[in-house]
């Protein structure tokens, strides 16, 4: 006999070699204007270049001032990786030349950076894992380039200043990462966290949140690191599993093969499924970091941090812990719920207006019908009211609506926000749950069926065709639990059920 291949065991390239792989994570935070200036940091949906201003245009002589509330989104990102905060901090310059950064230079941060050495834990399919975070720091984010053609038809590239001198949060992974799972699952986590303490809207499509995998190999059993790569452009979480996994198969077969490879930065075309070449990759010593003198450093003083960890809200592995430890979801539920902002506020806001309600079947709702909606149809999803969804469960709960006519409820009440009450009573549901009353109507069906009480008979599984049935004559409002037993109860030769 042979022993089937232990689920974790690495297929193809990964059974030679190990992937070493570490994560950059930029990310723009929330606050109300720009990193050093006063211009708005709302200005997804506004014409180009209508928020700036000498600071974030990088004109000559004009001055930066910190903005406060982007050092404490990242004070509080760093508390809940549990990193370290350095006492006094201060400002770089990362000096390069590029259109969409004007002023010759970035401000960031070099080598005091505001967190260092946290960490981050969550769930892959391989049980747990926790990646180390080396540090996260506080920069400004540069103008975009627009690339088209004019109206004579020539290419040009233009430049929105709106983005440029926006507060950006850069997180950076130890090389701990050993899988393309692993890394999109970072990601999710990372997200959620930020989602949770407000410091980011974290929106991977819209760019408010850009993650870099550097990845190598070497063969397993080795410790040195291989030569890495660094890959851009992956816009989903999905896209950052699938470039780091064509990427392990792409530099194995180049290893394989006896080739040397080249530390390059590479795209991820998402259409072809496939990285290329972007540019060979600088090194730092390249951007002449130097300390910003138009800054003052910055003290951390440790009342401040203390007020910042005190009013951190409970972070996503806590409450999924508390969901399953007291509401006794299962694991999946209390991570899907925990992965979406809007999902746990409505979960949440759900459980405080009707305190009974049963935790699990509000999960099944949310995770169902709410986030399936929210898909679809965000603006729909965004008409659930919190106190709507928890009577409705309520009711499935109590008997009084079937789980048929609670989802036609559902879809109402999100069209066009109408309560649950005046669609309950405005269609007429009342679950039946009087046995005579489904008695008829069950004797009604079996009689209208012959071919199907025989194949019941022949052993068939044909009692799900009865309910239904069944529920087509009550309009949906029978109960579904009831009439599966009473008419196995029939068929089965107990006249009495
Ligand atoms: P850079 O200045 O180019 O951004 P860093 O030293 O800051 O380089 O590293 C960037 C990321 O690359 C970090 O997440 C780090 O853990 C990771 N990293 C460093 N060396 C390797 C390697 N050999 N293979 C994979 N990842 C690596
Ligand atoms: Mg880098
Ligand atoms: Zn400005």
């Amino acid at each position: 006999m042979t022993a089937p291949p232990a689920p974790s065991q690495p297929s193809g390239a990964l059974a030679r070699y190990e992937a070493v792989i570490g994560i950059e994570v930029h990310c723009q935070l929330r606050t109300a204007s720009k990193m050093f200036c006063g211009c708005s940091n709302t200005y997804a949906d506004d014409p180009p270049n209508t928020h700036t201003c000498p600071v974030c245009l990088g004109l000559p002589g004009a001055l930066p001032v910190i903005n406060k509330r982007a050092v404490e989104h990242v004070l509080a990102t760093g508390a809940a990786i549990e990193a370290t905060t350095p006492p006094a901090t201060r400002w770089d310059r990362k000096n390069y030349f590029y259109p969409d950064l004007p002023k010759g230079y970035q401000i960031s941060q070099y080598d005091l950076p505001l967190a260092a050495n946290g960490r981050l834990s969550f769930q892959t399919s391989e049980g747990e894992v926790t990646i180390g975070i080396t540090r996260a720091h506080l920069e400004e984010d540069t103008a975009k380039l627009v690339h088209g053609t004019d109206e004579a038809g020539r290419r040009v590239s233009l430049i929105d200043f709106n983005r440029s001198g926006a507060p950006l949060m850069e997180i950076v992974t130890d090389p701990d990462v050993r899988s393309a799972e692993q890394a999109r699952r970072y990601a999710e986590e990372l997200q959620a966290l930020l989602r949770a303490i407000g410091a980011s809207d974290a929106d991977m499509e819209r760019g408010q949140m850009r993650v870099e995998a550097n990845i190598s190999l070497r063969p397993r059993g080795t410790e040195p690191f291989g030569t890495r790569v660094e890959v851009k452009n992956m816009n989903s979480f999905r896209s950052v599993e699938r470039a780091i996994a064509f990427e392990i198969e792409r530099q194995a077969a180049a290893l394989d093969a006896g080739e040397t490879l080249t530390q390059d930065t590479r795209g991820w075309n998402e259409d072809r499924g496939m990285t290329y070449v972007m540019r060979s990759k600088e090194d730092s010593h390249d951007y002449r970091y130097f300390p910003e003198p138009d800054l003052p450093p910055l003290r951390v003083d440790a009342d401040w941090l203390a007020s910042i960890r005190a009013g951190l809200p409970e972070l996503p592995a806590a409450r999924r812990a508390r969901y399953q430890a007291d509401l006794g979801l299962s694991g999946y539920d209390a991570a899907v719920i925990v992965a979406d902002a809007q999902a746990t506020v409505l979960f949440e806001d759900a459980r405080s207006s009707e305190p009974n309600a049963d935790p699990k079947a509000l999960a099944n709702w949310v995770t169902g019908a709410f986030l399936g909606l929210l898909k679809m149809d965000p603006e729909a999803a965004g008409r659930v009211e919190a106190s709507e969804l928890a009577d409705l469960v309520r009711r499935v709960g109590a008997g009084e609506l079937s789980g048929t006519n609670a989802k036609e409820v559902f879809a109402a009440h999100a069209a066009d926000g109408a309560t649950v009450a005046s669609i309950v009573e405005a269609r007429g549901f009342r679950q039946i749950s009087d046995s005579g009353a489904l008695g008829a109507v069950i004797d009604d069906v079996i009689a209208a069926n012959p071919k199907a009480v025989a194949d019941f008979q022949a052993g068939k599984p044909v009692l799900g065709f009865f309910v239904g049935q069944v529920m087509k004559a009550t309009r949906g409002q029978a109960n579904a639990a009831l009439v599966q037993e009473a008419v196995r109860g029939r068929l089965e030769g107990d006249p009495g059920s």
